[in-house]
């Protein structure tokens, strides 16, 4: 049995689900541990099937009246929830980079505030889905946005809480109830925010937290017949799973899963600007889906860009992810870290060379150092295979053709990135099979614009008016204009 609360730096957690508005303990437990200094940080309760039941009943029950709300009626009770991050965002700071190594900067000045927009944002963007009308000389179409009604979130830990409100903020705002699964190795964010749903007064069973691992916990919940849509983030084997299981009973689901993004650095690009974009790439150590971790550049350029790359990363900050002045992080766990350098050593003997990097770095035991991997053919594994950690691909091309036949030429198509003279980068742009594609820059997200993948990068969208075609029934209420007459000639 877990403990009340635990204590990680001087912030209080539950390790506990959240289930009908309460705090519930599981018999079984599993452990969080830091990946800074595999610091034991609590045992969390892990869910078994009664807690899946006891979460989706939950949901199911108070479903009818937050539906019956309204968007105008939910409002004020996600603001509150926005309000109540607010609040906690030094806590939030604390807790993400201690369980998932996230950058404490990062987590203050992007992820809460985001966090919180992702709350409110939806809340109010909600407010337009009401009374669309189509009008024909036969009918007004009244079309309606319903609540779908329980919604299954599962997230993964590269960043949790950023990830979890993304989802969870147009599902409440739509007028659906939430049963949120947390990632097993970074439980502690999801838990912060249950507090957030108590303390905005959420009623009981419209925001439910679940804890524990996929293949128990996650398995469970998804293969619940009373869901009504499943929001998944993770990776492409565990969406086939779910997929397959959703499938038995016709849920709907949103899949967002990973990437092997190109970065393209055309011959006319500003080469610093691409150069200094490309080292972000090493962001959270590489633990980013939407990274543009294959860098194809053109051949006349690459020396020059190469060295300019070089530069930068030579000065980044790997450390600490609490410290100030850290620009890269540990790696979340050790299996990870083994994967990663699994890919690199592979990479390796297969004739692939190490331009800088490529092994673990002295900071500690869950370091990797930024790696760059040159003299590499299309079809190795390190191109074709998404890594996850701090490990960048560099190939030359020398023309448009070749460069998007590059580009395309995996199983992915989440996101992208090109720097080029503007118009010339553009032509490229449109011809990159993916969900998105930055000209010139890197990582600009609105609310308001779709976000998602294409091939094995996902099924559907996310964000502005995408959240809601898939948290909602679209119903179409006809109304003739004329008196209807019933006939069987009637066409
Ligand atoms: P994962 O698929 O192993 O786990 C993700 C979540 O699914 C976890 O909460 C896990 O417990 C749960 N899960 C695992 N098995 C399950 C099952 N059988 N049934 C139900 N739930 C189950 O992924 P991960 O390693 O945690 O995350 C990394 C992956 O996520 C990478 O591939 C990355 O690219 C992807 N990702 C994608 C995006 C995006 O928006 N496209 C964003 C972040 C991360």
């Amino acid at each position: 049995m877990s403990a009340s609360r635990i204590d990680v730096a001087g912030v209080s957690v539950s390790p506990d689900h959240y289930i009908d508005g309460r705090r519930v303990a599981s018999d079984d437990t599993f452990a969080c541990v830091s990946p800074i200094d595999q610091r034991h940080l609590g045992d969390i309760s892990s869910g078994a099937q009664a807690h899946v039941d006891a979460a989706v009943t939950s949901a199911s029950l108070a479903f009818p009246a937050w539906a019956a709300l309204g968007a105008e009626g939910r409002l004020p009770f996600l603001r509150r929830f926005a309000e109540a991050i607010g609040r906690r965002a030094d806590a939030f700071a604390t807790l993400e980079s201690h369980d998932a190594g996230v950058l404490r900067s990062r987590m203050a000045h992007g992820v809460v505030p985001r966090a919180m927009q992702n709350i409110a944002w939806f809340a109010e963007h909600a407010l337009s889905l009401q009374d669309r009308t189509i009008d024909t000389p036969q009918a007004r179409h009244w079309v309606r946005h319903d609540p779908a009604g329980v919604v299954a979130v599962i997230t993964p830990w590269n960043s949790p809480l950023l990830l979890a409100t993304w989802k969870i903020g147009p599902a409440l705002a739509a007028g659906n109830t939430v049963v949120l699964k947390a990632p097993e190795w970074a439980p502690l964010t999801s838990s912060l925010l249950a507090d957030c749903a108590q303390e905005a007064g959420l009623p009981p069973g419209v925001f439910n937290l679940l804890q524990g691992a996929g293949a128990l916990t996650g398995a469970a919940l998804v293969s619940d017949a009373r869901l009504a849509r499943i929001s998944f983030t993770g990776s492409v084997a565990t969406a086939k799973w779910i997929a397959k299981t959703a499938a038995e009973n016709l849920v709907p689901c949103s899949l967002e899963l990973g990437g092997k993004s190109a970065f393209i650095v055309l011959a006319d690009a500003d080469l610093d600007a691409a150069a200094a974009t490309a080292a972000l790439m090493y962001r959270n150590a590489g633990q980013v889906c939407l990274a543009g971790t294959r860098l194809l550049v053109h051949a006349d350029i690459a020396p020059a860009f190469i060295e300019k790359l070089r530069q930068i990363v030579e000065r980044l900050v790997v450390g600490d992810p609490r410290d100030a002045t850290t620009e890269v992080g540990p790696i979340i766990h050790m299996r990870q870290l083994e994967r990663v350098q699994g890919f690199v050593e592979r990479a390796v003997a297969g004739g692939a060379r190490v331009l800088w990097g490529g092994a673990r770095h002295p900071y500690g035991e869950q370091y990797f150092a930024p790696t760059l991997l040159t003299d590499l053919h299309q079809q190795d594994e390190i191109v074709q295979q998404e890594v996850f950690g701090p490990v960048l691909t560099l190939q030359t091309f020398a023309s448009d053709d070749e460069v998007v036949d590059m580009a395309n030429g995996t199983d992915y198509g989440l996101g992208g990135v090109c720097y080029g003279e503007e118009a010339h980068a553009m032509a490229i742009a449109q011809r990159v099979r993916t969900g998105f594609i930055w000209i010139n820059s890197f990582g600009i997200r609105d609310l308001a614009a779709p976000f998602g993948g294409i091939k094995r990068s996902g099924i559907g969208r996310e964000g502005g008016d995408w959240s809601f075609e898939f948290f909602c029934d679209v119903k179409d209420v006809v109304v003739p204009r004329q008196p209807f007459k019933a006939s069987f000639s009637h066409r």
